[in-house]
């Protein structure tokens, strides 16, 4: 229904089908190697906190996944991850109720290299162009409308190439001809795909 919260069952679904690449890429990434560094655990924690998660499930998603490395145990986890969960979410230090990052500030952040297991920022800038046509690739994306997005990629316009990709995962959206010029915030993108969804 519309304007109905994500739960954490639901976020693999989700994952695959409405959440923009810079979200689904530390999803898996998260999922793939129990963990994200603290620049993506940010960006990612603060974007499931803008789909609706609360605290405690925001908890269950990290601890969850963190948990499954054999390194980390749920009382260890707790000491290290659960501060930086409850601060996002207003609860700790200045007590502000952080708003998930926009898509100019995840464009502008530095640091994001693969290499060094650096996963946040906008695959549309940090990819390189076999990495980024394969991640369509997997995503369903391929053809004319991947080349349209690895051009505009090409010419730094990130946002448009992510509309694009919105319009090439939403059958029928004209996205980026009529409405806007392209995606301006990850939640943006999350909620016009469930409001594709739930027509
Ligand atoms: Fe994410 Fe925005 Fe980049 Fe799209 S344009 S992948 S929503 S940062």
């Amino acid at each position: 229904k519309a304007g109905s919260k994500a739960s954490v069952a639901d976020l693999p679904m989700l994952a695959k089908r409405s959440m923009p690449l810079c979200m689904s890429n530390m999803h898996t990434k998260l999922v793939e190697t129990h963990h994200l560094k603290h620049k993506a655990r940010n960006q990612f924690g603060l974007f499931l906190k803008g789909i609706g998660l609360t605290v405690e499930e925001s908890y269950q998603v990290w601890r969850s996944n963190f948990t499954k490395d054999p390194a980390m145990n749920a009382e260890k986890w707790q000491k290290e991850y659960a501060y930086g969960i409850r601060y996002n979410y207003g609860l700790e230090g200045k007590r502000t109720n952080w708003t998930p990052h926009s898509c100019q500030r995840i464009i502008m952040e530095p640091g994001t290299n693969a290499a060094s297991g650096e996963h946040h920022g906008c695959p549309f800038k940090t990819f390189d162009e076999v990495q980024l046509r394969a991640q369509l690739q997997q995503m369903g994306v391929a053809g004319t409308e991947a080349n349209f997005i690895l051009d505009k990629a090409r010419g730094q316009h990130y946002q448009v190439a992510c509309g694009k990709y919105f319009e090439a995962k939403h059958k029928g959206t004209t996205l980026i001809e009529t409405e806007i010029s392209g995606i301006s915030h990850p939640n943006q993108y999350f909620e016009k795909s469930n409001e594709f969804y739930e027509k």
